[in-house]
This record gives structure tokens, sequence and C-alpha cells, in this order.
């Protein structure tokens, strides 16, 4: 990768959008970034390309950590050594494991990264028919007193990143299987913090820099698009088309931008553009899986977005057959209401940027939502600590759903992966889809295969001399486990309606759903 490249996106980062920086972008995207980049743009050609397998994956929260030390302690973030006792300390399994560790504040091991990438794909690159990767690549900002974050680190990962997941998702035949990427909250500098275009037009310098980054990713003629506001769309099988949002300009803690419904903002501009993406992709017949990095909540979102996504989804779901999110670390679903239009008056006060009442809205009680964020906004990691409170939590919003609202009428729903980050174990879903073009259930996601590795059983083999790398294996399946013949939001509603059930079956599955919320620990 070349460095004056890397030290231009620096300038950009410190220096914010100057149009000559921008411009010098444009001059340097003539020569490739990565080391592994090929010229087989994914692209809306893609549409009429084979194979169908019916699969895609999921990937998200890579985290990687290139200040991870084997044998540090937990309390240095898997940064340092320990000053003595080490011997002791290991014993007691309280340092740093090569593979990673789990239950801990540490970000991803890279070899475990790169292992993890390649082992996917040999299994499954023949066999699916794209990638979905919701984002932050780059390791938290856990001691910004010790080691600084730089956006230039931040870049390093997600170049690197990029680079080993094209590398290793080429086929036999040198085809590339479409990988789908979104911007996360910590893949961008500051952590939360991205702003719009500048007031003369210019894009992003950021959006400019990832557009580049992710050249073979993004279509060519989605470029401008992306560069303007950081989402896209991409064709990446026959009939099927990814929308992928920038959800940090819907982010409550993304202080950088303003609100969904004043008009100019970005995250009315990502709107309008989704609105407008949505209607063409019915008029073209095409169904549409939406994806992104911050999962859309109560929490999460600024409300007026909330309110804006919301309307969507249930407005087009004859064409959004899913929605796919990360962030969160834990292994989830979310149940989204409908919320009453706005009235005139208040569209107009609401674009002045007033305070909003409450009133507006029968919005759920702030105890009422989920709890996966930590309290600045950040990923929250919550460590073993929040998944009683998060199943109370997401148990009593089914429940108040479920029986104020009108089914899929009125209810979105909303899927987080978990991560690859080893916040419990390293994980990656597989998900079935229906691909009969001639099927009025065309597009339908049908089922998923989560997978995990245990990284406590890896630790220990390498620590008793064992090197071999760790292989993953199945967590649960949505039609054994859960026993759902199809993954429409009605089979998530009428799930969700079995888990709040008072009975010893009902009790059974839901404590089933929370230990696979913490992926195998
Ligand atoms: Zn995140």
């Amino acid at each position: 990768m070349p460095t004056s490249y890397i030290y231009l996106a620096i300038l950009l980062y410190t220096f914010g959008s100057s149009s000559i920086l921008v411009q010098g972008v444009f001059q340097q995207q003539q020569k490739p970034l990565l080391p592994f980049s090929s010229p087989t743009a994914v692209s809306n050609s893609n549409i009429s390309s084979p194979p169908q397998y019916g699969r895609f994956l999921h990937l998200t929260d890579i985290h990687m950590d290139d200040h991870y030390k084997v044998g540090a302690t937990i309390t240095s973030f898997c940064h340092r050594d320990p000053r003595k006792h080490k011997k002791k300390k290991a014993r007691k399994g309280k340092l740093a494991g090569h593979w990673g560790t789990p239950t801990t504040d540490c970000d991803s091991a890279p070899h475990m990264v790169y292992h993890s990438i390649d082992w996917i794909a040999q299994e499954w690159k023949d066999k699916i028919d794209f990638v979905v990767w919701t984002g932050d690549n780059a390791r938290h900002d856990t001691e910004p007193g010790k080691i600084r974050r730089s956006g230039r680190e931040i870049l390093e990962y997600n170049i690197k990143i990029t680079g080993a997941l094209q590398h290793a998702f080429k086929r036999a035949d040198n085809s590339s299987v479409p990988i789908v990427p979104c911007i996360g909250n910590n893949d961008i500098h500051p952590h939360n913090l991205l702003t719009g275009p500048t007031d003369t037009g210019d894009s992003n310098p950021q959006l400019v820099v990832y557009s580049d980054i992710w050249r073979d990713l993004i279509p060519k003629d989605q470029v401008a698009t992306f560069r303007h506001g950081g989402y896209f769309s991409v064709d990446v099988a026959q009939g099927i088309r990814i929308l992928s949002l920038n959800t940090l300009y819907f982010f409550d803690s993304n202080t950088a931008v303003g609100r969904c419904d004043a008009y100019g903002e970005p995250g009315w501009d990502h709107i309008q553009w989704l609105q407008q993406a949505l209607e063409q992709a019915r008029s073209e017949g095409i169904k549409v899986y939406i994806m992104g990095h911050v999962p859309p909540t109560t929490k999460t979102f600024k409300r007026d977005c909330l309110h804006d996504y919301t309307r969507l989804a249930l407005d087009y779901q004859d064409v959004i057959k899913a929605h796919f999110y990360g962030h969160a670390n834990a292994d989830h679903f979310q149940i989204l209401h409908r919320y009453p239009k706005k009235k005139k008056h208040q569209h107009q006060r609401l674009a002045r940027q007033q305070p909003m009442d409450d009133d507006d809205d029968d919005d759920y009680d702030n105890d009422d939502d989920d709890d996966d964020d930590d309290s600045n906004g950040g990923c929250g990691r919550g460590i073993g600590i929040r998944r009683s409170n998060m199943g109370r939590q997401l148990r009593k919003q089914y429940k108040k759903n479920l029986k104020r609202y009108n089914g899929i009428n009125d209810l979105v729903v909303i899927h987080v992966a978990p991560p690859l980050l080893p916040v419990y174990n390293p994980g990656f879903r597989v998900n079935e889809y229906n691909v009969d073009p001639t099927s009025p259930r065309f597009g339908t996601w049908m089922k998923y295969t989560q997978w995990y590795t245990d990284l406590a059983h890896w630790n220990e083999q390498y620590a008793h001399g064992n090197t071999t790398p760790p292989s993953f294996q199945v967590e649960y399946t949505t039609d054994v486990d859960y026993e759902m013949k199809d993954l429409s939001p009605q089979s998530w509603l009428d799930l969700a309606r079995l888990f709040v059930q008072k009975s010893p079956a009902a009790h059974s599955l839901w404590s089933n759903y929370l230990q696979n919320m913490v992926v195998q620990t």
C-alpha cells in the first residue's frame, strides 16, 4: 500500500474537508491501493452472473487490534505483559490467550482475524452468492491515554481486512464473491463522528477515502452516491439488491450531524435516497436486503430517523426481505413499531430543530428498549453483565409490541448478528434464501446457521503444544433450534409470541435464545 496515500488520509483527517486535499485524493486514485485488489468490480452487471447457491454470509465487528499481545494482562486490554507473577496468572487463565481472550474487553488478535477469514472463505466461498459485512473493523479506543487510536491506524485496519477478504473470497475460476461493506462507528475518526458534505457540496473526505479502499466492492455507478453519503446499492444476485446504509447519519451519538427531519441534513438526504432506492426496486421487481452497522433502536437512532426508517420499512415490506445489522455484539432481534405520522405544524417545528415533545408518539418508556449499547454510544460490550438485563428488556419489548400493534402491518423485525470479535466467542452466520424466480416467495430469507469457535478450548490446546488453528462449528440453526419454517417477519413475530408465553416449553425456548445471545460461553 503506498504510504503516500496513508499520509494523505491523515492530512484529510487532521485538516478536514479542504477541497485541495479532496482533489489530491482523486489524483491518488490512479494508483492501486490494495495489495490484493482485483480489476473486477462488483457492480450491477452481477445481476446476470451465475451461480445462485441461495446462501450468503454475514460477518461483522471484527475489531482487529495490532497491539494485541499474547500473554499480556487483561487489565491492559491485552496490550502489555504483566510485571510479575506471570506464570501464576497464566495458570489461572488471566492473561491474553493465543487465539484471543473471550469475555474481556480485549479486541481481536490479528493472526486470529486472518485465520478466521481464511477458514470461513475456504469452507464457504464456493457455496455462497455474496457476503454481507457490517463494519467496525478497527479496534476499540480502549486506552486513549496510552495508545492513541489515530485516523491512520483505523484506515490501515480497513485496508488490511478488505484486502484479506478480497483475497480469501476469490473463487477457483478467479471470479470474486461479491462482498458488501458498510462503515462502522469505530471505522471513522474521531469515533462516532462523521460530518456531511462540505457547504460547497464537496464529498466528505473520509467517504472519499473509503470509496477508494472499497473501489472493487462499490459499483462504479454508485461511487458518487457513496462519496456524497456513505451509502450505496449493489445487485448481488439475480433479482436481489442490497442497500448498504450509512447508519452514522442516523446514529444518536454522531453529534456532527443534525436530524433526519431537517431539510438538507445528511440524515435527511439519506432517508430520501433510501425511499427512492426502495421505489426503484419495487418498480423493477427486485427484492432488497437492507444492511448497516448500527441497528435502528430507540436508544441508538435519533428519534426522527428511527421514525422515518420504520415508516419506510413498513411502506416497502413487499420489497424488503430482511434488515441485517451488527454493532451490538449480541445475537438477537429487535421489534420496532409504527409511529404515527407527524402533523404539518410538527414538521415545521422539527425543521427548526427545536426540542421534540414526547407527546407526538407512543414510544416505549426509556426502560423498555434494548440495552445493547453502552452509555457513551460506543459498541457496548457489556461482558457477561447485561445478558439478563438485555433479555428482560427484549422480552418486554416483544410483549408490548405484539399486544399493542397489528402484527406485520405495524411491526418491523431487525436482526443483529454476533461479532467475529470474541466478546464471547467469535461467530459468523450462513443465511439461506429463496432463489426461485418463479416463486412468489422469491428472495425470502429462509434459514440461518450460526457458527462459532470455542476459543477457551483452542487456547488450552495451544498451551499444551497443539498449534492447530481453531476450526468453527455450528452453534444453532433456526429450523432445528427454533423450528422456524422460514425467516419472514411473520415467522419472527410468531417466535416472539412463543417467547412471551407462560409455559414450560416457552420458558425452555426463551432460555435457549438467551444462551445463543452470548455465543456458547
Ligand atoms: Zn459499532
